[in-house]
């Protein structure tokens, strides 16, 4: 996959880390501004998430005629989405596209993992390295890392010791994967793993399914997009921008728990069954804030794995217990149950029988070995703050995010932290993030991000940052939200429950509004923000000498 970079460009007004939808989106318009940019993205090319996550069955749980930018009315208009629910290569080639028609690769210096951000007070300027030796200098530095793009490292021991082929689903690679009757192991029961499993038990010799906690799924009912769907689409459009502007777009609909009869409570949830793909959770307004109402829910999408799975044994085992329906992402399959129907796949539950080791030949439990000849491992992600932690990003006085954020993240509105100044995250910790459709949620970061950029130009301001009281506030905000919420009843990895030794901290925002509070921070003259003036260039240029 090595490819020749362009020349870096050491002195920039901008640096832009991942080439994913967020960074894509935020070079176009940095672009717009007259900013001189240089991107890194530790990938081969374009499409942050969807370039690694390349496992059999990989597609998107947003419907693609949302989960689309909306930016630009050439490409709505050029593109065309083939199935309600997009795979993986087709959402690649959607980054491709527009990367292309916008000229934005040549930005990236790809194969480049940035490795450290450090800001200078004097020259009041970020230094960017990267792993190939590269080093910037940017009055900017803005983080489109995506949120869950550091896989999860699975710990099981004598794991080295497997002689067969091992995979990550979110380190897929590049080349065809075939498990035409091989005997395959996956460890894990989340949306990744559920996806693959499916896919691959439809040609494997025979797929063993170690599950340790069961995950509430649902039926995606993924069809292929016809003309009319097309029209109806763009019938609805113009509310649907209104509400993605308004933010009120994907909030759960419905009527409260008890303002219905238990008929009509069922009817709703067999219907929302029946539509499919997770707005199911939109069946009742109070479904994500009202225990009974969840169970309720929950309790439908139980009866459902009975109906479908034929042996009961495996059916219970099947059951999700230990969470409010909603409060981890749900999945969205495409069978997922119905494969435990088949001959070739086999559930291990892992609560009667643990995983001790991993074998030369295989995955062993407590009760018998597995011999297998691939573990693929659905393990999951570092989530939301992985990919920042994972560099080295050294703020004012030296001081590092790692200690900023020892007792968890705290943002000021997802965009900036204190003590980070000209520092920005697309999409991060304390914003809606990974609870909202993320290709909206990218670009209204990167709008509210060039807006503000293009108001510092304007008003010759040099340096935005955080003001720590209005971070201490909104992450109380936050909290606070959540906590009128079932989320925090899951060990989720939004809470960074799957990461042994991350702060319990629950990271997106679900107080609703976001978008306005945005706005009228923008309109407040940046309120929350501490400003700077611009000092005159030759004070700048002898700080820089
Ligand atoms: P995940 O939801 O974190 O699931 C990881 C799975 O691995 C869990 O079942 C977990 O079990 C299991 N696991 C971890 N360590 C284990 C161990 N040592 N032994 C046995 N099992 C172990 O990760 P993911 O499936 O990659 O999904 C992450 C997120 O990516 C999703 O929630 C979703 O937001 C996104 N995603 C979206 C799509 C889509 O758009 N359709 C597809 C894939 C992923 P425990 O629960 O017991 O820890």
């Amino acid at each position: 996959m090595s490819q020749d970079r362009a020349p870096i460009v050491a002195e920039v007004d901008a640096v832009v880390v991942g080439a994913g939808f967020g960074g894509l989106y935020m070079v176009h318009r940095l672009r717009k501004l007259g900013m001189s940019i240089q991107g890194f993205d530790a990938a081969g090319g374009v499409g942050g998430t969807w370039y690694w996550n390349r496992y059999p069955g990989a597609r998107c749980d947003i419907p693609s005629l949302f989960y689309s930018y909306t930016w630009s009315p050439e490409v709505q208009q050029a593109w065309r989405w083939s199935e309600k629910y997009a795979a993986q290569p087709e959402i690649l080639a959607y980054a491709e596209f527009v990367a292309e028609k916008y000229d934005l690769k040549r930005a990236f210096a790809f194969e480049s993992k940035v490795s450290s951000a450090v800001w200078d007070e004097v020259a009041r300027r970020w230094t960017v390295t990267t792993d190939r030796g590269d080093r910037v200098n940017a009055r900017f530095c803005i983080m489109a890392t995506g949120c869950l793009s550091v896989p999860r490292a699975p710990d099981l021991p004598g794991q080295d010791s497997f002689e067969g082929e091992t995979f990550h689903t979110g380190r897929w690679p590049h080349e065809p994967v075939s498990f035409e009757g091989r005997r395959v192991g996956v460890i894990g029961t989340g949306s990744s793993a559920i996806q693959s499993i499916t896919e691959i038990a439809k040609t494997a010799g025979h797929v063993f399914v170690f599950q340790r906690t069961p995950n509430f799924s649902v039926p995606a009912r993924n069809a292929p997009l016809r003309d009319e769907d097309y029209s109806a689409f763009w019938e609805q459009y113009p509310a649907y921008r209104q509400m993605v502007l308004e933010g009120t777009a994907g909030i759960a609909g419905g009527s409260p728990f008890r303002s219905l009869t238990a008929e009509q409570q069922r009817a709703r949830f067999e219907e929302l069954w029946n539509i499919g793909g997770a707005g199911y959770l939109g069946a009742l307004a109070d479904l994500l804030t009202n225990p009974v109402a969840n169970d309720a829910a929950a309790d439908f999408v139980r009866e459902k794995i009975r109906e479908i799975v034929k042996d009961p044994e495996v059916a219970e085992a099947l059951l999700p217990d230990d969470h409010p329906i909603g409060a981890k992402r749900i999945c969205v399959d495409t069978g997922y149950y119905d494969t435990f129907n088949r001959d070739n796949v086999t559930l291990v539950n892992l609560r009667k029988e643990p995983i001790e080791a991993i074998t030369p030949a295989g995955v062993r439990t407590r009760d018998q070995e597995y011999p297998v000849e691939a573990i693929v491992f659905g393990t999951g992600f570092d989530a939301m703050t992985g990919a920042l932690l994972n560099l080295d990003i050294l703020g004012r006085g030296g001081f590092t995010l790692a200690e900023a954020w020892r007792e968890g993240p705290r943002t000021y509105l997802g965009l900036q932290i204190a003590g980070f100044p000209n520092f920005f995250t697309i999409t991060g910790p304390g914003s809606p993030s990974v609870l909202s459709n993320m290709i909206s949620s990218c670009e209204q970061h990167v709008d509210w991000i060039s807006d503000c950029l293009g108001w510092l130009q304007d008003n010759g301001v040099e340096v935005i940052e955080a003001d720590p009281q209005a971070q201490e506030d909104w992450v109380e905000k936050v909290n606070e939200a959540a906590d009128k919420t079932l989320f925090p009843r899951a060990n989720s990895w939004y809470i960074g429950a799957n990461i042994p030794g991350k702060p319990r901290v629950f990271m997106p925002y679900v107080g609703g509004h976001y978008r306005s509070i945005c706005n009228q921070v923008a309109a407040e003259s940046y309120r929350g923000f501490r400003l700077s003036k611009s000092r005159d260039s030759a004070t700048q240029r002898a700080a820089r000498a």
